[in-house]
């Protein structure tokens, strides 16, 4: 069977796409994940040639996902991946996690279709709804991609999961790529690809991620280095409460090129010396930490500290991404 004569399926998982205001006039003051999947998707057209299945896999606003809801959202990919007649996933979800979501899919998926991650800054109860339009756009480009990958679209622009990150809170172009830059874009329904191959990605056996329950996931943090950290945070981090998880590893999103600030430098020491895996990524916006000999605490060889926080915990689970199998 073609690729593009497959059945693509959508998955709902809430977000602003699924978001109702009581004004229309309301961007802001919405309820997320509200509208159902199949609602949202009466709203675009399609072409006629094409069978689309919905699920409603959850209705979350995104800023509340966790392990357990990316484990509930990797067994439905899962479960429509291995049939036959599917040949690509949709998938809609809030903008304030997806990033966090795509990335860790990428991971835990099989690299063989497509599945596309897409979402809306305004809420489909909008005078203007951007949401009708990325539905589509995404549609089109699990339809027509013809390649595996986990993608994000937004605003017109394709961009890959090892690279695509939130970067403005209000835009409708609020997703960005970085130095890479977005991986494509859909102009008028038609794909264009830029250029940019597949990034890299975790490895891992998948398996290892549906045997392990989430709530045994290793407990990895992110802290900050910013004027007048002193390191604190992490010696409370290291003595949990009885009932809390113990911290198995830390991100630090440093300052500029990977820096911390002395305190906060042996603070972040002393946890790796009680076998904590510790981690630098930045807080810049932009670029990424380049290792400098000597360096005492590994950086996150390109990932943005949300990202860096997942790969972490992924290889603590026996993946693969700082210790390198790439
Ligand atoms: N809070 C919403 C969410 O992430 C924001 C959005 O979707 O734009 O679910």
């Amino acid at each position: 069977m073609q690729a593009s004569a497959k059945k693509v399926v959508v998955l709902g998982t809430g977000g602003t796409i699924a978001g109702v205001a009581r004004d229309r006039g309301d961007t802001l003051g919405y309820t997320a994940g509200v509208i159902p999947i199949r609602d949202l998707l009466a709203n675009v057209a399609v072409s006629a040639d094409l069978e689309l299945v919905a699920e409603q896999v959850m209705q979350l606003d995104s800023k509340d996902m966790n392990e357990s809801a990316w484990c509930a959202i990797l067994q439905r990919c899962r479960f429509w991946l291995a049939q036959d007649d599917v040949g690509a996933l949709v998938i809609t979800h809030g903008t304030d996690t997806l990033e966090e979501t795509a990335f860790f899919l990428d991971a835990a998926l099989p690299p063989d279709k497509p599945v596309v991650l897409t979402c809306a800054m305004r809420p489909a109860s909008a005078l203007v709804p951007d949401g009708p339009q990325n539905l589509a756009d995404a549609i089109v480009l699990a339809k027509g991609l013809g390649e595996g990958g986990v993608y994000v679209v937004c605003a017109g622009l394709v961009h890959q999961a090892c690279d695509v990150q939130k970067v403005h809170t209000d835009r409708l172009d609020a997703f960005d790529s970085g130095d890479p830059g977005p991986w494509g874009a859909i102009v008028a329904g038609q794909i264009r690809k830029y250029g940019r191959g597949h990034g890299p990605k975790v490895t891992i056996d998948p398996d290892i991620v549906e045997r392990t329950a989430p709530q045994n996931w290793p407990r990895v943090e992110i802290v900050f280095n910013h004027a007048g950290a002193d390191g604190a945070l992490i010696a409370a981090m290291l003595e949990p409460a009885a009932d809390s998880r113990k911290v198995a590893g830390i991100v630090v999103a440093a300052t500029g090129n990977g820096t911390v600030s002395n305190g906060l430098e042996s603070a972040l020491l002393a946890a790796q010396g009680r076998g904590v895996r510790v981690v630098r990524s930045t807080r810049c916006a932009r670029g990424s930490v380049t290792p400098v000999p000597g360096a005492r605490v590994p950086d996150s060889r390109g990932l943005s500290p949300v990202k860096a926080r997942i790969a972490l915990m992924l290889e603590l689970l026996g993946g693969h991404w700082f210790t390198s199998q790439q």
